[in-house]
């Protein structure tokens, strides 16, 4: 159920450090992506903090705490750090449809954020 559930919502394995970077497909280095953060994301594992123009490394489900790297602000995901902003920003996560729907679901109760 749970997989199927996962393949309806266009969810998929992505891989922390790609293959092409030599990424194993293993669980340590797999997280679960929605379509568009996996192509966004694509074979990157750095990008520039849009706060000091640095590359930095992207943040690492596997690695980090996600907490101490981001924090919403309504439907809109704020970095705290600079592979948070950098993630943030290269998967485009405060993209104005997406804002747009976590607002709404944010309106009807659904979606919500505890720290
Ligand atoms: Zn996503």
């Amino acid at each position: 159920m749970l997989l199927r559930i996962l393949l309806l919502s266009g969810i998929a394995g992505d891989h922390i450090i790609a293959q092409q970077h030599g990424g194993a497909t293993k669980l340590d280095n797999l997280a679960l992506a929605c379509c568009y953060c996996n192509r966004y994301k694509g074979p990157n594992v750095a990008s520039i903090d849009p706060h000091t123009g640095e590359v930095v490394a992207l943040f690492n489900p596997r690695r980090h705490i996600w907490r101490e790297h981001f924090v919403w602000q309504g439907a809109r995901l704020s970095g705290l750090t600079d592979a948070g902003r950098a993630t943030v920003q290269l998967l485009q996560i405060n993209r104005a449809d997406a804002v747009a729907v976590r607002q709404l679901l944010v309106e009807a109760g659904i979606f919500f954020v505890v720290r």
